[in-house]
């Protein structure tokens, strides 16, 4: 795939370390730029190395804080954070609120952190690809973790969370009972449970309430999430929280689960862009006066729907 030679010294700066040409490398990989396929071709070899932790929950239920602790943690034991804050596509979260995200958290100034806001306005369907493509550039940065935190809860974040290796599902109190979460889905994609602000009434119960939902399903496998209460805004409970991310990190590769499903995302984002390619290549070549014609054939009642279908893959192949 064909480089300027701009873009290849960008890709050589970022993998030495500059986090300006990161972050340049981050806005072309959120605009879906034509230069993204060369760029995560040159990287391909260094882009897989950063564990993914995914957080997702209820708006105002701790992420953010939550976020900021957790990098704490790791920066204790010099590992390096990359975090993807997703914005949602609410018309009232413009670019002054993406920046105060970006703001608040306390590590914003430390070199082995880099924190990106991402706005899903208008990206709906491709979001979850512009995320898959910042972990590589982060992996390609050296980042150990990358944090990825989404604010709501709907079909996007589902699918966000399905690019984390180990999900964080953070609830509090005033949020609803567990009932409302397992109707959100996120009791399926949970491999830990937070609930946080500990120090609210309600909390204790809600945790119950998550452990006996969790101990009557049939688990699909050998992990059961673990059920943690924190209070994020005073760092309580986020030092096991950490521990526990970590046994699923070992659990994963203990078992052999962790080759598996990132060969499996391979596998899913690989057929993506086969479609899209072909869609792309083939998308101009239906719209060709030979394969009007057989529409025109089909409109008429000449020939059947499956009788033209097979003449335009004949015509286009
Ligand atoms: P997010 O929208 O899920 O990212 O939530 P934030 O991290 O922005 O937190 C929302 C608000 O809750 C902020 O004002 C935090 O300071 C506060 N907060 C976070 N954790 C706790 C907690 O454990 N207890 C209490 N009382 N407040 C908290």
């Amino acid at each position: 795939m064909y480089l300027t030679k701009d873009e290849i010294k960008l890709v050589d700066q970022m993998q030495k370390g500059d986090r300006v040409a990161l972050g340049r490398l981050m806005t072309l990989a959120e605009s879906r730029h034509r230069s993204l396929p060369g760029i995560l071709g040159l990287i391909n070899s260094s882009a897989y190395g950063s564990y993914v932790i995914g957080i997702t929950g209820p708006p105002g239920a701790g992420k953010s804080t939550i976020t900021d602790k957790l990098i704490g943690q790791y920066r204790a034991q010099d590992k390096r954070v990359g975090v993807i804050a997703v914005d949602p596509s609410s018309p009232f979260s413009g670019g002054s609120i993406l920046g105060d995200r970006v703001r608040m958290h306390e590590h914003s100034m430390d070199d082995g952190v880099f924190i990106r806001s991402l706005s899903s306005r208008g990206l709906s369907g491709g979001l979850a690809r512009s995320v898959s493509e910042m972990i590589k550039l982060y992996g390609a940065f050296g980042m150990d973790y990358v944090i990825v935190e989404t604010v709501g809860v709907g079909q996007t974040e589902l699918d966000i969370m399905d690019i984390a290796d180990t999900v964080v599902v953070v609830l509090v109190p005033e949020a609803g009972d567990a009932v409302q979460t397992m109707k959100a889905g996120l009791m399926e994609i949970a491999d830990v449970f937070v609930v946080n602000k500990a120090d609210r009434e309600g909390a204790k119960v809600l945790a119950s309430e998550i452990k006996s939902i969790i101990s009557i399903k049939s688990s699909k496998d050998n992990w059961e999430p673990p059920v943690l209460l924190t209070s994020a805004h005073v760092n309580e409970g986020i030092a096991e929280l950490k521990n526990r991310v970590e046994a699923h990190k070992n659990y994963l590769h203990r078992t052999g689960r962790f080759k598996k499903i990132r060969g499996k995302r391979k596998e899913q984002e690989f057929s993506l862009i086969v479609k899209e390619n072909m869609e792309s290549e083939f998308g101009k070549k239906l719209q060709s006066e030979d394969v009007k014609e057989i529409y025109e054939l089909v409109k008429s009642g000449e020939i059947d729907p499956y009788e033209g279908a097979k003449r335009v893959i004949q015509k286009i192949m």
